[in-house]
């Protein structure tokens, strides 16, 4: 692959790329000499013609490109791109023996801006977010097949980064069948089942693994209330751990419907109660029937979409810690995420802080929770990271 433009930069926009950071906005851009396509392969320059990266065009997108590589000798061409995926990959081998659900490739951090790939047993789900990998579709699902001996791959690109990017929403089987039944998985010795097809992000919430773990480590012989359940993963890991019982709280009938399914598969007869509901609504109902549980789950769908609604997120994010740390037991566990990219640690833990004042309660910070390893986050692009959560003890 040649390249087939240079992107040059205006002077003094050259320290981001300098500092490996992927993106390149808009703003940044002096002149664009050459006519890429969208996703084309550009060489970025500084003012001062000095080489800075090989990136993708992006026209529409105020990221007007992004860094595959930083170093000039380093061309992404097509073996250089195959290379790369099975490096992913591999780096998450080890987790095969915990779980066939695992995020083979996230984006920027595994340096592959843009591309999504999860993998549930022999199904693979592709998101491609930007017109870089969606201008190399065919080569990415070539590698990918190399890489992981999977004979499906399936394409969601429906998340709303694509409209930012101009591409249109695209689904549909790029190899095999398009699946028609749900995907069984097995994850630390409990099965889920996975509709790829219609479920949340590609399916399953992948990135909560090791908090499913965390939460199974201290659920036995207890009482759980596991809030925004989706398809129910906290209170399977709870329940298959011994919890006494749990309460599941979500909105949607169809996750509720799977969750069920779920419990009957893993042969769960301790009673699990699956309520179709408003956790807001839910949580007062409880307090109001002085209910009360030694550990519960909290994690709400993205209140924080963008930093304009840190207010109205921040809000609701201490509303629920605070109901739920009302309902918490003496020596009870509460698990509190934020799955908003633009609500930091720091600011998070404020927030919860500040529901632990109004509860009037002591609590302690057991621990702090994040995404699994195979989310990681690049150090030189730390807008990757969006799931916090907090381990909570109230004395
Ligand atoms: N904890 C889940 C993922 C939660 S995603 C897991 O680990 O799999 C957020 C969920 O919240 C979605 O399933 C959505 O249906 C649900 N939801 C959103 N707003 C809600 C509300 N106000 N009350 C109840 N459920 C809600």
């Amino acid at each position: 692959m040649t390249p087939v433009a240079t992107l040059e930069l205006r002077p003094g926009k050259e320290r981001s790329l300098q500092r490996r950071h992927p993106w390149i906005y808009a703003g940044a851009v002096a002149h664009v000499i050459g006519r890429p396509a969208p996703g084309d392969l550009v060489r970025v320059v500084g003012a001062d013609q000095r080489f800075l990266a090989w990136a993708a065009f992006s026209p529409e997108s105020t990221i007007r490109a992004r860094a595959w590589s930083f170093l000039e000798h380093e061309i992404p061409d097509d073996a250089w791109l195959s290379a790369r995926v099975a490096a992913s990959v591999a780096r998450r081998a080890h987790l095969t023996r915990r779980t066939d659900a695992i995020r083979l490739v996230f984006g920027e951090a595994d340096s592959l801006p843009g591309l999504i790939v999860d993998r549930y047993a022999d199904q693979l789900v592709v998101q491609l977010m930007a017109a870089g990998v969606d201008a190399r579709r065919e080569a990415i699902v070539d590698a990918l097949v190399t890489a992981t001996g999977a004979s499906r791959v399936y394409e969601r690109s429906d998340a709303a980064s694509r409209q930012r990017e101009g591409l249109p929403s695209r689904e549909g089987a790029l190899r095999g069948a398009v699946p028609v039944a749900a995907v069984d998985i097995i994850e630390d010795g409990v099965r889920y089942q996975v509709d790829v097809v219609r479920g949340h992000k590609t399916g399953f919430y992948i990135d909560q693994r090791d908090n499913r773990r965390r939460l199974a480590q201290l659920a036995a012989g207890k009482r759980v209330l596991n809030c925004f359940c989706y398809t129910g993963g906290f209170s399977l890991a709870a329940l298959s751990a011994g919890a006494a019982a749990a309460w599941s709280i979500d909105s949607s009938a169809e996750a509720l419907a799977v969750a069920k399914t779920q419990q009957v598969l893993n042969s769960i007869d301790s009673p699990a109660h699956w309520i179709q509901g408003d956790v807001f609504d839910a949580l007062k109902r409880f307090a109001a029937d002085g209910q009360r549980f030694d550990l519960i789950v909290l994690d709400p769908p993205k209140f924080a979409p963008s930093v304009q609604h840190l207010d109205r997120a921040t809000r609701a994010y201490k509303q629920l810690s605070l109901a739920a740390l009302r309902l918490l037991e003496p020596d009870g566990r509460l698990l509190t995420f934020s799955c908003s990219g633009a609500v930091s640690v720091d600011l998070f833990q404020k927030v919860v802080a500040g529901a632990v004042i109004d509860a009037r309660v002591d609590a302690q910070m057991l621990e702090r929770l994040a995404a699994g390893e195979d989310h990681p986050v690049s150090m030189t692009h730390p807008e990757g990271e969006y799931l916090k959560g907090l381990l909570l003890a109230r004395l």
